[in-house]
């Protein structure tokens, strides 16, 4: 499933192509997304697209009067093809521009492609979105605040986009190993230390993944293949019954929250 880093690096890669350049079609092949592609789309030609902008997984292109807002469900990919390159079963939503397509591939069909006229932060599907992990306001003292009065584990705490967003099941395991914290912890009683060093690992974690990414941004354009999700080498997660990489203690597996979470009984604390 794409998850944060991957829509990040989506963002990169598309962007250089899309941006100051104008729509000149849009075609829905099959609308039946998570929900349906609205036939305001079909409107789109003549708009010029001024950024590319993301929040948690939803990518943001700003047409000037409206945005229109994709998200890659559990198997979607973005890529920009030649306008000729004959559509697969999946392509579900082209995007014509600058005599390219940017084109949607979605097997399942959990992902969206959303018309609105209000501000994103304003959209149903985003103003609820907790605080991005990689902006400057996310910080230690930040993410003490917000664990006050928590009782949940802080690996379910992290994975609730509604306090932070894009911090996925692989991305919590990992952030908890690098702060050196245990999967179970009670939110609300990590100190200020540990608080200030789980946001550095959950930046340091995420930054790691998006650069692993970036070396297939070439990848997003003229292949047709599905773009390269990246999986970095981990430290616990997928690792049960291996030897840490730190202290040589076998990683266990617990399950919270019908997630898989992996953990240096060790290293962690
Ligand atoms: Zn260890």
């Amino acid at each position: 499933m794409p998850e944060l880093p991957e829509v990040e690096v989506t963002r990169r890669g598309i962007a250089p192509h899309l941006v100051g350049r104008v729509i000149s079609s849009a075609t829905v092949r099959n609308g039946r997304l998570r929900w349906p592609i609205p036939d305001a789309v079909h409107l789109l030609a003549g708009r010029k697209i001024r950024a590319v902008a993301r929040r948690g997984k939803y990518l943001l292109l700003d047409c000037g009067d409206g945005h229109l807002v994709l998200h890659l469900g559990m198997s979607g990919s973005l890529r920009l093809v030649a306008e000729a390159t004959p559509p697969g079963k999946h392509d579900h939503f082209d995007l014509g521009i600058g005599g390219k397509l940017l084109r949607l591939r979605d097997p399942r069909r959990f992902g969206a492609v959303l018309w609105t006229t209000e501000p994103p932060a304003e959209h149903r599907l985003i103003r609820h979105l907790g605080i991005e992990p990689l902006s400057r306001a996310f910080d230690g003292a930040r993410l003490h605040a917000l664990t006050r009065g928590h009782r949940a584990a802080i690996k379910q705490f992290l994975m609730d986009g509604r306090r932070i967003v894009g911090v996925g099941n692989i991305y919590a395991s990992e952030s908890l190993f690098l702060a050196a914290i245990h999967p179970r912890t009670r939110s609300g009683r990590l100190s200020a230390l540990r608080s200030a060093r789980l946001a550095r690992a959950i930046k340091t974690t995420l930054r790691a993944a998006i650069r692993a990414g970036g070396s297939s941004l070439r990848d997003f354009v003229g292949s047709d293949g599905a773009p390269g999700y990246f999986q970095r080498r981990a430290w616990v997660y997928g690792r049960e019954g291996q030897e840490c990489r730190r202290c040589g203690t076998r990683i266990r597996r617990l399950v919270q929250g019908q997630r898989a979470t992996f953990f240096c009984p060790g290293c962690q604390r």
